[in-house]
């Protein structure tokens, strides 16, 4: 059985987002049927809809940083009540038994693969996922987050959901902390999280930019300096001096510099999925430092857990530009350029007037 739900979705690659009815499944024994407040706009997003990466199936309702209310729960819902402020990420669904699953990095599930809050499987009516740009979503507790920040902060927690956990899983399994000196390069969404969080960690922060106006706001977000990536003076004065970098840059780029900027030993980690491969990099960069370039994927629910409760501690939320629902392909459009401080959230509530 369904209910009917409203949202916003493309409709094909080079069409805008419009309004789009659809049905949701009715709660599960184990689901959450949750009231969406506030839902971030991440540049994932904007590579579905506009089907940058192969397979997106249309209609497409994209959002995975997704903050709500419970408004209902199944009859084996214990963890969760009716009015609890609750988070949904990336995901929905995993296999739940392979060795990833049962290792809590849900993410990199073996069998099914996850499920992907949007544009995934649908397990139980078939078809593909619709996510966060609508009016309210229905998921296995398994995957629904505890919000413990006030009230008046949710629209800034919804990116954790996504930009939060993405940038606090490398920096925790590369073991980020006091006396290491880190580059985040991209400030987008997520290069700002990963700026707050791995001072938060203790570490020396840098960021890569190629905006040299954003040095004001990397200072202010928690680094010691903007160093510009198209100056090559400003970078060559880093050279072999990096524990480990975050690259967080959306589009394809030469990593040779960035590389050079590790010690022996130094680890890059990339993020970004960009629409064309980058160039490949020199190896020689890599073995005569024992170098390497690896990549991560968000993080399981248990470590969004702990990545929403230490935002708590540590009091940190995304700097965020609230928009309407109406505007997202403006705020799209401003994304591919950059212009973005630091990330947009969708007010949900805009949905009624634009649906
Ligand atoms: P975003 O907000 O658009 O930020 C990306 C930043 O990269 C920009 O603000 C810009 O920062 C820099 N940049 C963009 N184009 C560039 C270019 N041509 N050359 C150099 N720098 C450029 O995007 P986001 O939401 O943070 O997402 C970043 C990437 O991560 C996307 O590809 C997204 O799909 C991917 N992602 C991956 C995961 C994962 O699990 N691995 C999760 C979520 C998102 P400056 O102005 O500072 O240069
Ligand atoms: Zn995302």
């Amino acid at each position: 059985m369904t209910s009917p739900a409203k949202g916003y979705a493309a409709g094909a690659a080079d069409t805008p987002l419009a309004p789009f009815g659809f049905e949701r499944r009715d709660p599960q024994a184990g689901d959450v049927v949750i009231d969406i407040l506030f839902c971030g706009v991440c540049h994932s997003d904007l590579h579905t809809a506009r089907s940058e990466w192969a397979g997106t199936s249309y209609p497409c309702v994209p959002g995975h940083e997704i903050v709500g209310r419970v408004k209902s729960v199944g009859e084996k819902v214990a963890a969760f009540a009716v009015g609890d402020i609750v988070g949904v990420g990336c995901m929905v669904d995993s296999c739940g038994e392979c060795p990833s699953c049962a290792e809590g990095e849900e993410q990199y599930c073996e069998t099914t693969g996850f499920v992907g809050t949007y544009n995934g499987p649908d397990p139980v009516l078939g078809g593909h996922t619709f996510g966060g740009y609508s009016d309210h979503i229905v998921v296995d507790q398994k995957f629904v987050l505890r919000i413990g920040h006030d009230e008046k902060d949710l629209a800034a927690v919804a990116p954790l959901l996504c930009a939060g956990i993405t940038t606090y899983s490398p920096l925790r399994h590369w073991k980020v902390g006091p006396g290491q000196k880190v580059g985040i390069v991209g400030l987008g969404g997520l290069g700002h999280m990963g700026v707050k969080i791995a001072a938060a960690m203790g570490a020396e922060v840098y960021v890569f930019s190629t905006s040299p106006g954003k040095r004001d706001d990397a200072i202010r977000l928690g680094a010691r300096d903007l160093i510009v990536s198209t100056d090559a003076e400003q970078m060559q004065a880093h050279a072999n001096s990096f524990d480990f970098i975050l690259n967080s840059v959306a589009a394809s780029h030469d990593l040779d510099a960035f590389v050079a900027l590790l010690k022996r030993d130094g680890t890059m980690t990339l993020l970004g999925v960009p629409e064309h491969p980058h160039p490949s990099p020199t190896v020689g960069n890599l073995i005569f430092k024992r170098r390497a370039i690896a990549g991560s994927l968000i993080g399981g629910i248990a470590e969004t857990q702990e990545m929403l409760d230490f935002c708590v501690e540590h009091d940190l939320v995304s700097d965020i530009e609230m928009i309407g629902m109406a505007q997202i392909d403006t705020a799209y459009d401003r994304m591919v350029k950059g212009d973005v401080k630091y990330r947009f959230v969708i007010d949900m509530q805009s949905l009624k007037a634009a649906a």
